[in-house]
């Protein structure tokens, strides 16, 4: 790739106050561009004020979707330094997705490289405070004009960042879960294990529907039976039957989480017994009538682990672990926190040191 170029904004914004964050509500003042073409493949490399797009009417994206992306963090440790957290991950499965939505492949070493820069420019945004984090963004859209169906010719790639706070203000609580019985998120054969736009887009109906009826997030069933389960909104989810720990296979449909990874590889290095497999609602309300169904949560870079402490199944209403935390989300949730936030040893060497 190209040298980066790079133009300074010559009026920076006022950062907001750390206990205000929200998230993805404020940005910083620069991002990452990087443009495709046939002919030069990805070039022109730039870091410029953050700052609205011009682009066609026209382009691609804004008809077909064709758009993939990417979200991690930037954590500021104890000892000063800024890290990232798996970031060649996030960058392989960026060009998975790609892959799947026919968008060229990028490369990673160098992209990575890039993001690094921004960071470097940007690092006091990251903000100060318990569990606050700076959000990294990365994204493709196709930008040729034109309304007939292919894979674009033109591509834009960016890169925004934005201060966000910690997931739960008051530390980590149990969510309540409806299990989506009619609308489906993704079906095998599709885009469900990349992480793209249109994905979203289709499930939003049924999150303003669970939330209408007070429940904060979809668990989603597999889009041909309605049996299997999938994730939960934009979380992988585990449960934990008479001391196993259960999560999906990774079967197409399902988008292989980072964090996902991640809590196989801590769960099993405490010896805890962790099994890939199909499962049904069928069967986990079958575990919980015989009161073997102990700890239920969800795994994602936004809330790391969010433990659910009620589910709602057709008629039937599940509180688990009296709706309480469970001690391996608990656990989990201080661990990895702890080993992104640079407050604990880093056994996988999980940690990237941006510099
Ligand atoms: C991003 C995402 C996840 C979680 O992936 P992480 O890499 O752990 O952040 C899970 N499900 C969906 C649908 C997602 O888009």
């Amino acid at each position: 790739m190209e040298q980066l170029q790079m133009t300074r904004s010559t009026q920076l914004k006022t950062k907001p106050a750390t206990d205000q964050l929200g998230f993805g509500r404020h940005f910083t003042d620069h991002m990452l561009l990087m443009d495709y073409s046939k002919g030069q493949g990805w070039h022109a490399p730039r870091i410029v004020p953050y700052g609205p797009l011009t682009l066609d009417p026209s382009a691609m994206v804004f008809h077909y979707g064709q758009e993939v992306f990417e979200g991690m963090k930037a954590y500021r440790t104890p000892q000063g330094e800024v890290v990232l957290f798996r970031p060649d991950m996030n960058l392989k499965r960026l060009n998975h997705s790609c892959e799947r939505l026919s968008i060229p492949q990028v490369d990673e070493k160098a992209l990575l490289d890039a993001i690094r820069q921004l960071i470097v420019l940007e690092k006091d945004w990251i903000p100060e405070g318990e569990g606050n984090s700076l959000y990294i963004r990365p994204f493709i859209i196709a930008t040729e004009p034109g309304l007939g169906v292919r894979a674009a010719h033109d591509y834009l790639l960016l890169v925004i960042l934005s201060p966000v706070g910690a997931y739960y203000s008051e530390g980590i609580h149990p969510v309540r879960i409806y299990v989506e019985d009619q609308y489906v998120r993704a079906v095998r054969g599709g885009t469900g294990e990349a992480k793209t736009s249109g994905n979203y887009a289709s499930g939003i109906k049924a999150q303003e529907v669970a939330e209408g009826l007070g429940f904060s997030q979809v668990l989603w069933l597999d889009g041909v039976e309605h049996k299997y389960i999938e994730e939960v909104g934009s979380m992988n989810v585990f449960f934990k039957v008479n001391g196993e720990v259960i999560t999906p296979a990774l079967n197409g449909s399902i988008l292989a989480g980072i964090t996902r990874d991640s809590v196989i590889h801590m769960l099993k290095s405490w010896g805890v017994k962790v099994t890939e497999r199909r499962i049904s609602v069928e069967e986990l309300y079958t575990a919980w009538q015989e009161g073997k169904l102990e700890e239920a949560f969800g795994t994602g870079t936004a809330a790391v682990i969010s433990p659910i402490g009620f589910m709602k199944w057709e008629g039937h209403e599940m509180e688990i672990n009296g709706g309480e935390t469970g001690d391996y989300a608990k656990k989990l949730y201080d661990q990895l926190t702890g080993i992104q936030r640079g407050e604990l040893d880093d056994p996988f060497s999980w940690r990237y040191v941006v510099r």
